[in-house]
């Protein structure tokens, strides 16, 4: 399979919308929909056409231009069978059993609920691409809005648990403040103190700090490590769960 091209589109405030071009046989793929002006833009500079619209939950800065794109390129859009009624324009409903293919590349779903109970993450094995949506931000992880802490902890352990190299693009520019509260939580990280230098100069430059890997998130993503000694005993959790662990991170994180 010739590889794929991959353009990452800044939309609204921090929204992330992703573009997967195949140049094989000219589809490609938007992964969410935050803003039509914007993505239409960033495809007629490339000379690309929307085919298809990979939807990972029901939020609006997710979705809210499904229709407009649906009604200008004639796209395809796959979403979250449970958030069906809430995602405007879904013409394939998608779960964990669906036999997916982008393009010639195949596409696992994997149901991620805790941002919303219906979210999903997309990944292309061959492509070793993950594309996490709201549940999984370099350093950080979406806000629990419909789930509890222990659904979150289980959808983020199956993306923790996916080769290590692979390439991860998710839903938000939220490095910057996530990597801040990481630094708090675990100061002595060699890893993280060196990643955050780094993610300072993109943002001082405008850049943007995505995509991440997976092995670069279980070094450094506190709510990945909820298994580090040094974590465990600054929240005094030594013998916690898991899961425990995590609850009290998000709910440090939502007050930080
Ligand atoms: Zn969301
Ligand atoms: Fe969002």
């Amino acid at each position: 399979m010739p590889a794929l091209e991959i353009i990452q589109i800044p939309c609204l405030s921090d929204n992330y919308c992703v573009l997967i071009h195949a140049p094989a046989t000219g589809e490609t793929a938007a992964i969410d929909a935050p803003a039509a002006d914007t993505i239409k833009a960033a495809l007629s500079r490339n000379n690309w056409r929307l085919t298809h619209i990979l939807t990972t939950h029901h939020h609006n800065d997710h979705t809210g231009a499904n229709m407009a794109l649906k009604a200008y390129y004639g796209c395809q859009i796959w979403g979250p069978e449970t958030e069906a009624d809430r995602i405007p324009g879904l013409d394939v409903t998608v779960n964990e059993q669906s036999k997916l293919v982008f393009a010639g590349h195949p596409i696992n779903v994997i149901a991620t609920p805790g941002h919303t109970l219906g979210h999903i993450a997309y990944v292309l094995p061959d492509d070793k691409l993950a594309f996490t949506g709201d549940t999984l931000f370099a350093l950080g992880c979406g806000r629990i809005f419909e789930g509890v802490p222990e659904t979150m902890w289980r959808s983020l352990s199956k993306l923790a648990a996916l080769p290590s190299d692979t390439t991860v693009y998710c839903g938000h520019e939220y490095t910057l403040s996530n990597g801040r509260f990481a630094l708090s939580i675990e100061p002595e990280n060699e890893a993280l103190k060196m990643r955050m230098i780094e993610v300072e100069r993109l943002r001082a430059a405008g850049l943007p700090t995505l995509p991440t890997t997976i092995a670069a998130e279980l070094a450094t993503n506190p709510f990945l490590r909820t298994n580090s000694p040094a974590i465990r005993a600054r929240l005094g959790m030594e013998s916690a769960e898991d899961w425990q662990v995590f609850a009290q991170l998000r709910a440090l994180k939502n007050k930080a």
